[in-house]
Order: C-alpha cells, then structure tokens, then sequence
C-alpha cells in the first residue's frame, strides 16, 4: 500500500536515508526540515522524484498536512548542536511534538517518534532495558536534550491513553554513517577528521567510557519495521549491543586508515554517560531485528563517504 507519509527533519543524517528509502518504495514522502543541523544536498538527490516533496518548516510552529504516518525526528542530536541554543531544543521536543501528535491526531495518522539512548542518562543498570527508568541529571548541561526527549515519551503516551493516537516510540542508540555532519563533534565524526588530517585524536577523560555504534542502514530498517507493524507500541531499543571503549574506537579508526595520528586526553564533559548498550531483546522478539553491520566495516563505509566530501560545504549549525 502507498502511504503518505511526513518525515520531520527528513533532511538530517537519520531523516535523509529515511526518506530515501520510502522514496524506493514508493510512497509519497514530505520531508519537512528547518535546516539547523543539515544540508540541502542530503536530499537534492531525491528533489527530481515525483514521489518527494521538500519543506522548510519549524515543528515549534503548527502546520496544516494531510498525511497516514509521521515519523518524528527533527530534533538536533549530538551535543554540540543540541547545547548551541538548549531553549530551543527543549521547545523542539515539547511544542514539535505537540503540533506533529495535533496533525496525527486530526489526520488519524501513525506517529513515531525517535527518542533516545539518552533518556537512560548516566545509567546505573548495564545493559539498559526499556524497563530501566534512567539517571538524567534534571539541571545539568545535557538536559535540554535528555528531558525534553523524556517529555516528548510522556506526551506520545498521554496522546495514546487519552486520544487514542495510534503511537510509535523508538529509543535509538548512537548511530552513524555518511551523511553524518563532519563536524557534529561527535566522537565518529570527530575522529575521522583527526585521522584523515593526521591530528591528534582527543580521548574526552581517559577513553574507558563506552558507547554501542549501530550502523545507519541497520537503523532505518528498524524504525520502518516498528512503524509497520499492528501491535507493539514500544518503546522499543534500536540500537547495537557491540560495546567498545572509546579507546578502541579511536584505535580502530587509526588502523582503517593506517594514520599516524596519536591519542591525546581532553577533559571529559560534564554529565557524560560512562556506560552505554543497548539490551535488544525485546526489538528481536517484536521486530524480529538485529543489526548485521559489524563496527569496523561499517566505519569503513563511513570513512570512504568522508573522503568523497568536501569539508568546507558543511557549515556549524546555525539558528
Ligand atoms: P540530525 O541533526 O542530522 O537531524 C535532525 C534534523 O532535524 C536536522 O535536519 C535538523 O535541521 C532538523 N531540525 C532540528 N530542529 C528542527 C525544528 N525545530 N524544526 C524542523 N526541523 C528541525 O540528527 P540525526 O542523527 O539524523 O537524528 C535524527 C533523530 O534521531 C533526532 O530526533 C535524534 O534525537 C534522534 N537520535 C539520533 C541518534 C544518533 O545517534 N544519530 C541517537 C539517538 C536519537
Ligand atoms: N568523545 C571523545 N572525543 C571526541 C568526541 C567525543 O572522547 O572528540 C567521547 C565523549 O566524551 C563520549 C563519547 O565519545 O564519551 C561519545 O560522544 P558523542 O558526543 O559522540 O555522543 P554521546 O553518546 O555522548 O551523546
């Protein structure tokens, strides 16, 4: 069945190869985008086709669109964008969610929204189940991301009970992939750049903080999966259980790439979770997911889009 179906921040690193695909598959596809942390040429590619429809929008603001699903995922997502203007990143979360829960509301739309790893915050249980509530600091500088996605959970579910909105909530874990911004400073992306330029690598403390890195292909499959199906709400994990250090991340990229980059320690942020893996049991059982790509090839992708762009057509975020 052909769907129409709204992409919040279809432009972004995830909504981009979102898009893509529904394109593949033949429905119509509203990518709605502000542009904050993305690029017009993450879908120039998809302008020509007449099933992809572009719009600059704000999801703060209310919009007027006639849709069957929505998959909800404009909202910065690595730190550095996310505390660039934390007002407006929490206003994204709340008020985007309520105009994007309003349109499927009124449409009798599905909507997913892309939560995250980050509702667990700094978590004391390892790995993290959906059941685990979570350890966010509620005044600390990631909170505008951590609270306002927690937030953006309690009004899917209230939407849910109280007006019967047919709701989807996926927690996604770290992912990356080309497209990601090169300079979203987050740690893949970071360290990339490091090791193609021969810098120094920055381990933020001492390395040992872990992270699970899903590939972006394993990703999308997923959240289309937990959208099309009839009977499981969520929230649901998406995300890969291969736990590494950063240490190692760092070492792997260095080994790819054969750099003659060297480790270097920076001081660790505040608040900055020291464990992080997803328990995906429960996407297996409902989804019947697991991701396939493994780390190293998955960077190596990654790497081989780094060294086909040019840095300087990518600008820091702006408002
Ligand atoms: P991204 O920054 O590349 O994409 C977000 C998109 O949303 C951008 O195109 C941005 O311009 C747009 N946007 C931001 N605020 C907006 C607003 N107010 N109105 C309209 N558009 C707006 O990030 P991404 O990695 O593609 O993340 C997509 C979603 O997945 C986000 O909701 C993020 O929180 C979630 N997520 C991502 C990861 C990850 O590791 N990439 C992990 C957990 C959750
Ligand atoms: N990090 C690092 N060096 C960098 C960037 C990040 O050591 O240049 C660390 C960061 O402190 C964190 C981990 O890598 O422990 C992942 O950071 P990222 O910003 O990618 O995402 P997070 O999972 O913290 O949201």
């Amino acid at each position: 069945m052909i769907d129409r179906i709204l992409v919040t921040g279809g432009a972004g690193f995830l909504g981009s190869h979102l898009c893509e695909r529904l394109v593949d598959d033949g429905h119509d596809v509203i990518c709605l985008d502000n542009f904050f942390t993305s690029q017009k040429s993450n879908v120039a590619h998809l302008l020509g086709r007449p099933n992809f429809e572009l719009i600059r929008h704000d999801i703060t603001l209310p919009i007027h669109l006639e849709v069957d699903k929505i998959y909800n995922l404009a909202c910065p997502a690595a730190p550095g964008h996310y505390q660039y203007n934390p007002i407006k990143t929490i206003k994204t979360s709340v008020l985007g969610s309520i105009n994007m829960l309003g349109v499927a509301k009124r449409c009798g739309a599905r909507i997913l929204q892309a939560s995250t790893s980050e509702v667990y915050g700094d978590p004391e249980e390892h790995p993290q189940t959906e059941s685990y509530r979570g350890n966010v600091n509620p005044i600390g500088i990631r909170a505008c991301y951590d609270e306002g996605k927690r937030v953006a959970e309690t009004l899917f579910m209230d939407y849910h009970r109280s007006n019967r909105v047919d709701t989807r909530i996926v927690r996604i874990f770290n992912t990356y992939g080309p497209r990601m911004h090169p300079y979203d400073g987050r740690v893949v992306s970071n360290f990339i750049r490091q090791a193609l330029a021969g810098q120094d690598i920055t381990l933020f403390g001492d390395g040992s903080q872990t992270r699970s890195f899903c590939y972006r292909d394993d990703l999308v499959e997923a959240i289309i999966r937990m959208m099309d199906q009839d009977d499981f709400i969520g929230p649901v994990n998406i995300g890969n259980p291969d736990e590494f250090t950063i240490r190692e991340l760092a070492e792997k990229v260095i080994a790819i790439l054969g750099s003659p980059s060297k480790l270097v320690l920076a001081p660790l942020p505040e608040d900055d979770p020291t464990r992080r893996r997803p328990d995906i049991t429960l996407a297996k059982e409902k989804l019947g997911w697991e991701p396939t790509v493994k780390l190293d090839d998955g960077l190596k992708q990654t790497i081989d889009w780094f060294q086909s762009i040019n840095l300087d057509d990518y600008r820091p975020p702006t408002p």
